[in-house]
């Protein structure tokens, strides 16, 4: 092993580092580096996925929920170009201006594209909980240095040597043509984090607030659950919740925060909803609440496990080695296949079972990084 670790090392570092992937769904090489497709969820509201960025970056979900009196927006993406992208969509949906931009989280694969908007609209609104305000400006800038300054850049050289060693070995044109394109995506991507000028909520709320507006109610919620400002959204009209990361599909992700005992909480919270959709912070959009009920089944049971665990007088490596082996049933009942086995323990259950086991010890703070 090397100074830097292996190549998968690496990248795992870089990822976590960046607290982004989440989309899990999309395994190996995707031509489509970064591309945002539109889907229609219900009359007037769309969701823009955004393909991976390359094997460093996934971005967020992004809704717009067309109104008479203008487009509310919920989540950006996570870069300047992807928030472009989305936006020349938006334009071609709707001739109304963004008068709101709602943040979910504080995860940057979420709000890269704010700037955009502010560009475009410079009398838009950013909305969201205050306790999520406070983490995009004095947690998220942090939290992203290491990957820019050192990681990213490092496992760029890294790619770099793996292409002129590939090419030495004289492998084969199409193989050749897929690193490179994959190192090309992976530049790409570190310019655009490089060119993001962080532009944060200028209003917030404490546990609710209610936008009407052409017609339209939307609820904007307060949950604390994969981060202490969790922001959400229900229409009460149609029937579709926006929830940002407190559900990801088709992988829950617990990386940057989380809080296990309120999470489940949350999940028991958002069930009461009636439901015609539900939008997810990655992946498609549900038109049932089953996606939603697995994963408050699965949480409920890996807390129930490790307050077992716990009360049996296990310490916390005992713990999650004890659940660690548990892994591939949690992921079966959950509906994974074998292929999504190391996604789910590095993504969720690691992260979780240590998150919950230091919960039942002492609450935990709102700063992920202490
Ligand atoms: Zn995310």
């Amino acid at each position: 092993m090397t100074r830097l670790g292996t190549g998968s090392q690496l990248q795992f570092r870089a990822m976590q580092v960046l607290v982004c992937l989440c989309a899990l769904a999309t395994h190996g090489w995707c031509a489509d580096y970064g591309k945002v497709t539109t889907s229609k969820v219900a009359e007037g509201v769309y969701l823009f996925t955004t393909s991976p960025y390359g094997d460093v970056g996934f971005g967020g979900n992004s809704v717009a929920i067309i109104t008479d009196e203008g487009v509310v927006m919920f989540d950006t993406s996570g870069t300047p170009a992807s928030g472009q992208a989305i936006l020349s969509e938006v334009r071609k949906l709707a001739d109304k201006p963004v008068v709101y931009v709602i943040n979910s989280h504080w995860h940057w694969d979420h709000w890269g594209g704010n700037q955009v908007f502010k560009a475009a609209f410079p009398n838009v609104q950013f909305l969201s909980h205050a306790k999520n305000r406070d983490l995009m400006m004095n947690v998220a800038v942090a939290w992203n240095a290491p990957g820019l300054e050192k990681d990213l850049p490092d496992y760029l050289n890294y790619e770099k040597q793996q292409l002129a060693m590939a090419e030495a070995k004289h492998t084969s044109e199409a193989e050749l043509a897929k690193k490179r394109e994959l190192l090309a995506a992976d530049e790409s991507f570190l310019q655009q984090k490089r060119s993001v000028t962080y532009t944060f909520p200028n209003a917030t709320f404490s546990e609710s607030a209610t936008l009407y507006l052409g017609g339209r109610e939307i609820r904007v919620l307060h949950a604390r659950a994969i981060t202490p400002g969790d922001t959400y959204v229900y229409l009460p009209k149609e029937k579709i919740l926006i929830t940002g990361d407190i559900l990801v599909n088709p992988i829950p992700f617990a990386v940057g925060g989380s809080y296990p005992q309120e999470w489940i909480e949350t999940l028991r919270k958002l069930n009461q909803f009636e439901i015609d959709a539900i939008i997810p912070g990655h992946g498609e959009a549900e038109h049932d609440r089953s996606y939603l009920e697995r994963n408050l089944t699965l949480f409920q049971r890996v807390l129930t496990d490790v307050k077992a665990a716990k009360a049996n007088g296990l310490s916390l490596d005992q713990t999650k080695k004890e659940l660690m082996d548990k892994a591939g049933a949690y992921a079966a009942d959950f509906g994974l296949s074998e292929k999504d086995l190391p996604d789910f323990k590095n993504y969720f259950l690691l992260v979780f079972v240590n998150r919950a086991y230091h919960e039942l010890e002492k609450p935990l703070g709102d700063n992920p990084i202490s």
